[in-house]
């Protein structure tokens, strides 16, 4: 069998024809292999939906019960038969629940990574490098600018920060499923015990988190009174960052959390005064030590610069390609969209209830 016939590019998504099923798909389909719970990898409306346990709960949170037909939670490494087709699910190291897909048919073995990174993060299962002839790798940070550097030392950038400026709040903005939640595993594990605030759209998915691991003291920001914030961290949508909500703090600092702060521009475009490198997806080191080690002679690359990892891999004599699927992206980017529509009242409540519309039927936004 010829990989493009095991797993074929359709305007839905990644789809496997012999297995009957999509991976990520980006309209509703009979049968969906869910990767991580991004909102622009995982959507409402599937018949029969398969993923990980932790994905589909995080799904349940964003989309509320009747997010699909039907749904199957697969743990990792064990091995499904779909319609002839041996499907596994292996920790991606992205967020809690995520997954890279196995996929193999007569012998030949394709790896779909979703999102992935091969650096330490508490909060999830690391990496696993699966073995394949064919890997299939985002490339959103696919250039060799993007170096993201420790995570740990950019965590003690904020809290040297809050030394500096004992008077003033850090409000923290990361996206809100998985980075929200690194970040405060990081800033426990540097010893900071204060409590850390959280904005009303930070809630749910982090007391989700703190169910399965120590996060410390977390308190929503609308219980503390204004002196409370004095020198304290306080995590939001990077979207609240410059809005309404923010000038109830005492002469706030605006810090954000991501891979795209290497870029200078992009963190004074934002008007983010202490920009924090921290990602979860590869950078380019990432990216070029996986690749290769997959031990896969073809490598197929989606959402992000695929050229210059097209071109790397000539230069390693890999064969490679883009596969131009339209409607995946850094989830940060769908997060401002998906938040700029809605708008976000004082304590983030239109962004709670813009999940609530997700629940009843509305697709997720996805990036422009
Ligand atoms: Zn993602």
């Amino acid at each position: 069998m010829r990989p493009e016939s095991l797993l074929v590019p359709t305007p839905a998504g990644l789809c496997c024809p012999v297995g009957g099923f999509h991976i990520d798909p980006l309209r509703p389909v009979a049968r969906a292999v869910i990767t991580h719970a991004h909102s622009d990898h995982a959507r409402a409306g599937h018949g029969a939906v398969l993923a990980t346990a932790e994905t589909l709960d995080l799904m349940r949170l964003r989309y509320g019960e009747a997010f699909a037909g039907s749904v199957q939670a697969v743990p990792y490494g064990e091995r499904l038969t779909i319609d002839g087709v041996t499907v596994s699910l292996h920790p991606a190291g992205h967020v809690l629940g995520s997954a890279q897909v196995r996929v193999e048919k007569d012998g030949l073995v394709i790896v779909a990574s979703g999102d992935y990174k091969d650096v330490h993060d508490p909060t999830c299962a690391p990496f696993e490098l699966v073995p394949c002839h064919v890997f299939i790798s985002e490339a959103t940070f696919g250039l060799p600018v993007f170096r993201h550097g420790d995570a740990a030392a950019e965590v003690e950038k904020l809290i040297r920060s809050t030394r500096l400026f004992p008077e003033r709040a850090h409000l923290l903005g990361a996206y809100t499923l998985g980075k929200a939640q690194r970040l405060i595993a990081l800033l426990r594990a540097a010893g900071w015990e204060r409590p850390i605030h959280l904005h009303g759209a930070v809630e749910t998915i982090t007391s989700y988190y703190a169910g399965r691991m120590e996060l410390g003291d977390l308190r929503p920001v609308r219980d503390a009174a204004k002196a409370e914030f004095a020198g304290a961290i306080v995590l939001c949508p990077p979207s609240a960052l410059g809005d309404r909500w923010s000038r109830r703090f005492p002469d706030p600092i605006a810090c954000f959390a991501s891979g795209w702060m290497r870029i200078r521009a992009r963190a004074r475009q934002r008007g983010v005064e202490l920009p924090l490198v921290v990602s979860d997806h590869c950078d380019w080191d990432g990216l070029t030590r996986v690749i290769p080690a997959t031990g896969a002679e073809e490598i197929w690359l989606t959402h992000g610069a695929e050229e210059a990892l097209v071109h790397w891999c000539g230069t390693k004599g890999l064969r490679a390609k883009p596969l131009h699927l339209v409607g995946y992206g850094d989830e940060e980017e769908v997060e401002t969209i998906e938040a700029a529509t809605a708008g976000t009242d004082q304590d983030g409540t239109a962004a709670v209830s813009d999940q609530n519309a997700t629940a009843a039927g509305e697709p997720a936004g996805g990036p422009a």
